[in-house]
């Protein structure tokens, strides 16, 4: 594939710091209005909490200057006052932080959600869905609980600390450079910290992806590991996921017994300092006792802060680490954006193609087609020649690497999805039936189709049970809804088909895997779907290219013949020889069949 990115080496990627610090900006920037009236609100919860000490120290020097008592009374009113106004305001700061929080998460879950919905199928497919998966649950989680709560009071936390330290050095400047230098063991243990706590959470965060990887694999895969008698293995790889995981943990621990008992041991230095420092002013008459007091009311108050560090600065770096996982999915490749070219006609032409799924092995080696509108034309080919993969350029899902493949003279690329799949759609074996109503199940492909549409849709393709559902449209199907058996299924799937209207469908192996019976009735739907389309079958079956319009040979990512099924079997080359074997082996099919293009016959299977 062309995209170079981490994830076609199966690891997603993980943004970097500066990378991570643009996206929190630019979170924040969506907010600025919010965010610059908490900053504002918490300033005036910060500026009341310094009041009181202030005033209290006012009230001490007036008490050893003996002022009067009404002056004192009214000083002691002005406390309550700013205790109550401080109060207040911070309880509006916490709504407006907790709304603040919601609305960046919000923002989050949805980028998360864009994002995803917005990678390039072939990238999805390539991707470690167990990894994809934590990112989705896990690390959205940490985020988002911490942009709830840890954001809002570390941002009251930061500024409160800062005031503090600012207003100790308005009362007295050698005080308050006591109180700065009492924090230095602070500042050390914390610069320590983060220093190391950004790798070692990305590392918790790592082996914890890697530990779903294995247990999700290993659940899914579970018949298949007892089949091949690989618990050993698994149990081993198990062990070792969990280990790094345990390892991760106690690295983070280890750092954290650091900066804690630093943060407790912060609290009482500076006020210790203040009180030392400032008890030998006061003797020598060089500053009042309200002042020294007021001083160490604020460090005090220090405490708070503090705390509110000590306890969210893990769930920070947890969250800075997940938000960088999270960051990381921008870096993928994504579906182009819809371009603004508009196909003029249903023609597809492909055009000296190249492409490797992986750099150095060519899988298509300058493939040249011309799909004629409204014919069946059949692929055909050994194993391994490259016919899906001819399948998914055309249905856009895969990017070409040189030459190129256009509808309508616009190449596939450059179209949206919804765009594409107007013009031509993919059918293979695998469908989905989404966990919601019929209704929106279908509506996934055509926005805005009436019901009588939906039903009618439905109809065409044979889906008689959608009338006998419980809640007609509304009826919720999927794993926690109604359950579909596979005909139903695929039907539902097919009926996208018929309401997407595109103009060419490739078939590949839509039913080879189903059982008889289903199959039958699929392909009942699947000619119904294909009526007046273009139609560009993957065939394993002889019989399909017997029945086709023209036939495509492919070997070895070439494409080697083109013709009709009597041309190519007079032309006495790869075709004729896989045709005259067949023939030797089974009695000729009878006549031209076109309501199965894709069809499980039972004829000889070309691969
Ligand atoms: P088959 O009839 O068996 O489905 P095919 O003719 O359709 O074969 P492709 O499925 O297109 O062939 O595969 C062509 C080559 O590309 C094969 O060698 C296959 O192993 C390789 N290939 C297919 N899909 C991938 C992938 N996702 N990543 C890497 N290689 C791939």
């Amino acid at each position: 594939m062309s995209s170079s990115t981490e994830a076609d080496h199966n690891h997603l990627p993980v943004s970097d710091a500066a990378g991570a610090r643009r996206a929190a900006f630019r979170l924040i920037r969506l907010e600025r209005p919010a965010f610059i009236r908490i900053l504002v609100l918490n300033v005036l919860v910060t500026v009341a909490g310094l009041t009181g000490p202030w005033l209290l120290g006012r009230i001490i020097n007036d008490v050893e200057s003996h002022g009067g008592v009404g002056h004192i009374d009214r000083l002691a009113f002005l406390i309550l006052l700013s205790a109550v106004l401080q109060l207040v305001l911070t309880r509006y700061a916490r709504y407006l932080g907790s709304r603040f929080g919601e609305r960046l998460s919000a923002h989050i879950r949805e980028e998360f959600l864009d994002r995803v919905l917005d990678l390039r199928p072939a990238v999805v497919e390539h991707l470690v869905t167990g990894d994809l998966a934590a990112r989705g649950s896990g690390d959205v989680n940490t985020v988002t609980t911490s942009m709830r709560n840890a954001v809002p009071d570390i941002l009251m936390a930061a500024l409160q600390a800062g005031f503090v330290v600012v207003a100790v050095f308005v009362v007295n400047p050698l005080l308050g450079a006591c109180g700065v230098i009492g924090l230095l063991g602070l500042l050390w243990a914390t610069r320590w910290y983060l220093r190391r706590a950004r790798s070692a959470y990305a590392a918790l965060s790592a082996a914890n992806s890697v530990l779903a990887e294995v247990l999700v694999s290993t659940v899914q895969g579970a018949r298949t590991v007892e089949a091949l008698g690989l618990q050993a293995r698994r149990l081993e790889a198990s062990d070792e996921a969990i280990e790094r995981s345990r390892r991760g943990r106690l690295r983070t621990l280890t750092l954290r017994t650091v900066l804690y008992p630093t943060i407790d041991i912060s609290y009482v230095l500076p006020i210790v300092g203040v009180l030392l420092v400032g008890g030998a002013l006061y003797d020598h008459k060089m500053i009042s006792l309200g002042a020294v007091v007021t001083s160490a009311l604020y460090l005090r108050q220090l405490a708070g802060p503090l705390e509110t560090m000590q306890i969210w600065i893990d769930q920070l770096q947890t969250s800075a680490a997940s938000f960088a996982r999270l960051e990381g999915l921008g870096e993928l490749p994504r579906s182009q954006p819809s371009a603004t070219v508009v196909p003029t006609d249903d023609r597809i032409v492909v055009n000296d193609v190249h492409f490797a799924y992986v750099d150095g092995h060519e899988v298509l080696r300058g493939v040249d087609l011309e799909v004629r509108q409204g014919e069946r034309l059949a692929v055909v080919g050994p194993s391994g020649a490259g016919k899906s993969t001819l399948g998914r350029l055309l249905a856009g899902i895969e990017h070409t690497d040189t030459g190129s493949v256009t509808v309508g003279g616009v190449a596939v690329s450059d179209l949206s999805p919804e765009q594409l799949r107007r013009h031509i759609i993919l059918v293979t074996q695998e469908h989905h039936v989404f966990n919601a109503s019929v209704r929106d199940n279908l509506l996934l492909s055509r926005p805005r189709a009436a019901d009588a549409e939906l039903l009618a849709a439905l109809g065409a393709v044979g889906a008689d049970w959608a009338h006998e559902l419980p809640d007609g449209l509304d009826t919720r199907v999927g794993p926690q809804g109604h359950r579909l058996d596979s005909a139903q299924a695929q039907q539902l799937a097919l009926s996208r088909v018929v309401l997407a209207d595109p103009h060419t469908v490739i078939l590949d192996e839509a039913t080879a895997l189903l059982d008889p019976t289903t199959a039958r009735n699929t392909e009942r739907a699947l000619s119904a779907v294909l009526e007046g389309r273009t139609v560009l079958a993957i065939a394993h079956r002889l019989h399909t290219a017997h029945d086709a319009d023209r036939v495509a040979v492919m070997e070895g990512g070439r494409l080697t013949e083109l013709g009709t099924h009597d041309a190519l079997v007079a032309n006495a080359r790869a075709y004729a020889r896989l045709w005259n074997s067949w023939h030797g082996e089974q009695p000729p099919p009878p006549g031209r069949d076109r309501s199965a293009p894709g069809g499980r016959d039972q004829g000889l299977c070309v691969k």
